[in-house]
């Protein structure tokens, strides 16, 4: 360990991505990636900024941005804040609205960045038990606590939480704040943005590395009471006045506009989870109902992890996960449809063998 690490660095244990080997060229379903380009407005707003704006510094409070999100779910650009990404994001909101030494809550199977955010701003967190069928139960968010956060629908399970029990947790939770990070909500669940006017307390995440193919460009938002959103706006004022580039900025705001492109690809990925969640059945896996763009699964007789192995070993990339309860489930993203029947057609063979 480096002699010159401060306490902090030398005590934070970093999120590990998935992993992009480069062996050779894989079909990549480890990373919840969108297998469809993003809209061809988004590239050409791109190509058009690059030629006219790059020298200049971009505009730090994104206000165009902001606008076209706020129009999006009726709500005003106060209620809207930008990060490089849903990470930064989320970061940015554990440091403004948690408080060292206190403690929040969050499902035990989660988002393994959450436990990394808390641990380096020094915050506890208590674990919510998962129930057998991998379902948050909505009573345990009556404990005590300073704060919580939960992905809805989950990850890495893809379960969802209905809307009325979102607005009971709220209610509950009046004095601190409630995060509900939506990364996945657009592949068949209901936006908790909807909530927002009504529950000052609520702080909804989400991104455009999924719904809409841009996980390269890292955007990420986040829509809340104006309190909220100025809170997130101190926190990031004082590390990086420019956490969204010029590119993303304009390419950003056509991926929101162009809503035709966007509902066809979000809804052939639908499409395809549902077919390939019934193959799956078919052939002996159990498969949690999923609302997001990726099916959790595990087979009775054959081990996840050897599964994975083989898997990769056939030039296919799922997400296998060495941790309890979920060590004999694989997390395997929704890809085009043919990219998803190779994944089948492995399985199959590796299940035959
Ligand atoms: N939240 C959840 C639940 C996620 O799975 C991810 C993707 N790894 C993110 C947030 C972050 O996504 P991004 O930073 O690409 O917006």
């Amino acid at each position: 360990m480096s002699k010159y690490w401060s306490e902090i660095t030398k005590e934070i244990k970093p999120y590990i991505p998935g992993e992009q080997p480069k062996d050779k060229t894989y079909i990549k379903l480890n990373t919840n990636e969108n297998p469809y380009p993003p809209s061809k407005r988004v590239i050409e707003a791109i190509k058009n900024t690059a030629n006219e704006k790059l020298k200049l510094y971009p505009e730090p409070t994104v206000e165009k941005l902001r606008d076209t999100i706020g129009e999006y779910y009726s709500l005003k650009n106060t209620q809207v804040f930008i990060g490089n990404g849903s990470d930064e994001v989320l970061a940015f909101a554990f440091m403004a609205f948690f408080n060292p030494g206190e403690t929040i809550i969050f499902p035990d199977i989660t988002y393994s960045f959450y436990p990394v955010y808390a641990n380096l701003f020094k915050i506890n967190y208590n674990l919510i038990s998962l129930d057998d069928n991998f379902s948050i139960p909505i009573e345990s968010f009556s404990e005590k606590n300073s704060g919580i956060i939960f992905p809805n629908p989950n990850a890495p399970t893809g379960k969802y939480i209905d809307i009325e029990y979102i607005e009971e947790i709220l209610k509950k939770n009046m004095d601190k704040v409630v995060i509900v990070d939506e990364a996945y909500i657009d592949f068949g669940g209901i936006s908790s943005a909807k909530l927002v006017n009504k529950y000052p307390n609520l702080l909804v995440i989400q991104t455009l590395s999924k719904s809409r193919s841009l996980a390269g460009l890292r955007v990420g938002f986040a829509l809340g009471h104006e309190d909220l959103i100025e809170g997130l706006n101190r926190i990031k004022n004082s590390i990086n006045s420019y956490t969204i580039d010029t590119l993303a900025l304009y390419g950003s705001i056509e991926a929101i506009k162009d809503e035709g492109y966007f509902e066809e690809t979000r809804t052939k990925i639908i499409n395809t989870r549902e077919r390939i969640s019934n193959e799956l059945k078919n052939i002996g896996f159990y498969v949690i109902e999923s609302k997001a763009n990726f099916v959790f699964i595990s087979h009775s007789s054959v081990n996840a992890e050897e599964l994975f192995i083989k898997l990769k070993e056939k030039g296919i990339l799922v997400r296998y996960f060495n941790s309890p309860r979920i060590d004999n489930f694989l997390r395997v993203s929704i890809g085009t449809d043919e990219e998803m029947d190779a994944f089948v057609k492995g399985v199959k063979e590796i299940l035959n063998s």
